[in-house]
Order: C-alpha cells, then sequence, then structure tokens
C-alpha cells in the first residue's frame, strides 16, 4: 500500500469536474466514482467514510452532508476537500492504515477540525498522532485575512482556550496556517512530520481566492491509500 496525496492549484478546477468522469493530474487517471466530496458548512463534523460514500458530490450522488471532514480506511477510495483561502490539511498515516482530509477555514480552525480528527484516527482505527504524516496547502496568509474585531476576538478567545498561542496584532489578521500548525503540534504531532505550501491564496494567482475574486472556482485537494 502507498499514500496518495495532491494539493490542488488553479487546474483542475472542481466545476470542470462535475461534466467529467474522472480526474487527470499530470499522468494519473482518477474515477469520480472512487472520489468521496464533502458539503463543507464551515463547522467540525468529519463522516468516516465506507465504499458506500464513493462518488459522493458527483453525478446524482449528493455530497456527503454536514461535514468539514472525512476519514477512510478503504483502499482506492480518494478523499477531496475544495479550497479558495480555507486550509486544506491532509493527513496520512505511515502504515497505510487511514487518511484524512479536512477543510479547516476560520471556523473550521477555531473548533480545531484538526484535533477533532486525530482523536477520530485514534479511537477508530489505533493511529496515533505519531503515525500520522500532516500536509497544510496553501491557504490566505494573515496579512490578506483582515476580519471584523468581533470575529478576531472570536477567533483568538478560541486559540487560547486550546492552549495556542495566537498572533496578536492591531489589524485584527486571522492566521489559520499558525493555528492549524499550534493544533497539530499540541495534539502530538512531530514537527518533522508537517509539511506546508507556504503558499498564500490571496496573494499567488496560481491559486484560486474568494477574498480576492469572489471566486467561485475552487482548489481540489486529494487523499488515499493504494495499491503499490
Ligand atoms: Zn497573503
Amino acid at each position: 500500500m502507498k499514500n496518495y496525496f495532491y494539493l490542488g492549484k488553479r487546474e483542475p478546477e472542481y466545476r470542470e469536474l462535475l461534466s467529467q468522469s474522472c480526474i487527470r493530474i499530470e499522468d494519473k487517471v482518477i474515477p469520480l466514482s472512487q472520489v468521496v466530496s464533502a458539503e463543507q458548512v464551515h463547522g467540525n463534523q468529519i463522516h468516516i467514510c465506507t465504499e458506500a460514500d464513493s462518488g459522493a458530490g458527483f453525478g446524482d450522488k449528493a455530497k456527503v452532508a454536514g461535514v468539514d471532514g472525512l476519514i477512510t480506511a478503504a483502499k482506492e477510495q480518494y478523499l477531496m476537500i475544495r479550497t479558495a483561502d480555507c486550509a486544506p490539511v491532509l493527513m496520512m498515516d505511515k502504515q497505510h492504515r487511514a487518511v484524512a482530509a479536512l477543510h479547516s477555514g476560520r471556523d473550521g480552525t477555531r473548533l480545531n477540525i484538526v484535533g477533532k480528527a486525530i482523536d477520530m484516527l485514534k479511537e477508530h482505527f489505533g493511529i496515533l498522532p505519531q503515525d500520522l504524516c500532516v500536509w497544510i496547502g496553501a491557504c490566505i496568509c494573515a496579512q490578506h485575512y483582515q476580519v471584523s474585531a468581533e470575529l478576531y476576538e472570536e477567533f483568538v478567545i478560541a486559540m487560547q482556550e486550546q492552549k495556542l498561542y495566537p498572533r496578536l496584532n492591531q489589524g485584527n489578521q486571522i492566521d489559520i496556517r499558525l493555528a492549524v500548525f499550534q493544533q497539530l503540534l499540541r495534539a502530538g504531532v512531530a514537527f518533522r512530520d508537517i509539511d506546508q505550501d507556504m503558499n498564500c491564496t490571496y496573494q499567488d494567482r496560481s491559486y484560486h481566492s474568494y477574498r480576492r475574486d469572489g471566486s467561485k472556482l475552487r482548489q481540489i485537494n486529494i487523499v488515499g491509500i493504494e495499491h503499490e
């Protein structure tokens, strides 16, 4: 077994997939019948997928409702998270027992969806934090993510309640990446096992950005376990 993952850029774009039968990423072809897509409602609910979930979000099959995270131990099943400024977070067990794909925007981060996924991986699959490799994909940086004083305060309080160290500033700027990174460390993932695409989706035009363009276009981020 091996883990497969992909952190998206502008292409392939999510909406284009809906008229197709597969995802083409360089030489790789993934049938959409093997992909699972989450509704993504800015919460912290996570669904543990079975093979019956394959194809959710494509054709006549609805996305997995009410969740911002997906976990699977099913082989050749690919979990998809769509992003355009929120952080995509992909978790891979080094022994290929299970993988997770998470949508961690302001609310998902405030609600610590990555910590919840780590708890579920342990509870359901016996996977410990030190068994994980984690990728944080491109997301909006703090400099480009200014919010209202109320939202900033709500976020900072949530970070402090989680015993994290939020970026404190005068500009009501939220640092999602820093928060997710700290949540992973706090949960026990090793520093050396966390990788990041440090690009800012707002700054770098090779990514879709909701804040920059009001765009409905989305990066796709994918993780799965497959046969060698
Ligand atoms: Zn930026």
